[in-house]
């Protein structure tokens, strides 16, 4: 089976390869996984591409430029807001983060799906413009501890960053009732298997599958 669901061994007829996108939108607070959950994700599926968002903040050590985000300055930044280059963009701890519009308008032409991993005010911006394809998933940590122990982990930030991170993650967590899934992460891989079931249960409703009804008309003239 290829990742659309369609039998590799069968030619498609016209209508089988039309497909509408969904946007998958993850948030957590920063630490409780959802970067690795997410990259693993995309890695899995290729259907689904990863939204690569624009920030002001700077690279952490390992991280390269157009891989986990476009690093600008502030005023790179707000030249692209005044261009309305942004499908949605916002202040996270004090940084600007934003969606860039244009891939994301590609791939859903292209009938790909795209992951998002952004904050709550992010995601309740793609909502409102699209709600039809938003499928709205919140991670959450075991506890609070465990979320701490991970931000030290990664050993990516200054203490102080992280002291302003963990301050921050109950703000996040209070938003979980806004979405469509909640996975806490105690385990990395049923947290992934839970994220996999979530999207392919979501392909398969009908207003996602345009070619289902000439599918079934051809089912029924057989
Ligand atoms: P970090 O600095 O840890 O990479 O990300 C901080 C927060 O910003 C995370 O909650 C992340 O999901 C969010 N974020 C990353 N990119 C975007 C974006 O394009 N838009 C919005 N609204 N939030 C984002």
């Amino acid at each position: 089976m290829s990742s659309d669901g369609s039998d590799d061994h069968h030619h498609p007829r016209p209508w089988e390869t039309v497909r509408r996108g969904l946007l998958l939108l993850i948030s957590s607070p920063s630490g409780a996984g959802k970067t690795s959950l997410s990259r693993r994700l995309v890695a899995d599926n290729p259907d689904l591409i990863l939204s690569v968002s624009a920030t002001t903040r700077d690279p952490r050590p390992g991280e390269e430029e157009g891989r986990e985000y476009f690093f600008k300055s502030r005023e790179a930044f707000e030249a692209m807001v005044a261009q309305d280059a942004f499908l949605e963009w916002a202040d996270v701890h004090g940084n600007l983060y934003g969606t860039p519009r244009a891939p994301v308008v590609a791939a859903l032409e292209a009938g790909q799906d795209v992951l998002f991993d952004i904050d709550w005010q992010g995601a309740a911006q793609i909502q409102a413009r699209q709600p039809q394809d938003v499928v709205k998933v919140f991670i959450l940590p075991p506890s609070m501890a465990d979320l701490a122990r991970r931000l030290h982990a990664r050993a990516q930030d200054t203490e102080a960053v992280i002291q302003h991170r963990l301050e921050r993650a109950s703000d996040e967590i209070a938003r979980w009732g806004d979405y469509d899934y909640v996975i806490v992460n105690k385990s990395f891989d049923r947290a992934y298997a839970d994220l996999g079931h979530i999207y392919r249960a979501e392909r398969m409703k009908p207003g996602r599958n345009p070619w289902l009804p000439g599918f079934v008309d051809d089912l029924l003239g057989e």
